[in-house]
């Protein structure tokens, strides 16, 4: 699998004004599309842009909706109703069933992290469900 940032930043291509797409959509185009990442970063939207949102992430880019359009058209953006998608967004990032995974892969190694410092056959802890499994709190029967 693809190694992707899981991070809150937002990477973006350092190459992105070479994409033709890119280019097609003009530099407030560019600076839209830009926008929109760090908006769906922030928000944890995977991949998606609220329309509604748009007077929002376009404040100060003059005929935003032109723009918008305009990406729709090269393929930067997907039109999917009330909200854009952007183009292979879940090849680079996670999705959220990948967040979600990742999050329970973390809290299983925390419990066994614990676990394995904290508890022994000698002090078990009645609340911890990997001392139950060893049959340090007595069978569970
Ligand atoms: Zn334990």
């Amino acid at each position: 699998m693809t190694k992707k940032i899981p991070t809150y930043f937002q990477p973006i291509d350092p190459r992105i004004m070479d994409d033709p797409d890119i280019a097609a959509v003009g530099a407030m185009g560019e600076f839209l599309y830009i926008r929109a990442l760090l908006l769906i970063r922030r928000n944890r939207s995977y991949g998606r842009i609220p329309k509604r949102s748009l007077g929002d992430f376009g404040d100060g880019i003059p005929n935003a909706r032109k723009h918008a359009q305009s990406l729709v058209e090269v393929g930067l953006w997907i039109d999917e109703g009330s909200y854009w998608l952007v183009r292979n967004w879940d090849k680079w990032n996670m999705t959220q069933a990948e967040v979600d995974q990742r999050s329970e892969q973390r809290r299983e190694a925390g419990r066994l992290g614990g676990h394995n410092s904290k508890h022994s056959s000698e002090n078990p802890s009645t609340r911890c469900a990997l001392c139950w499994k060893q049959g340090w709190n007595g069978s569970v029967s």
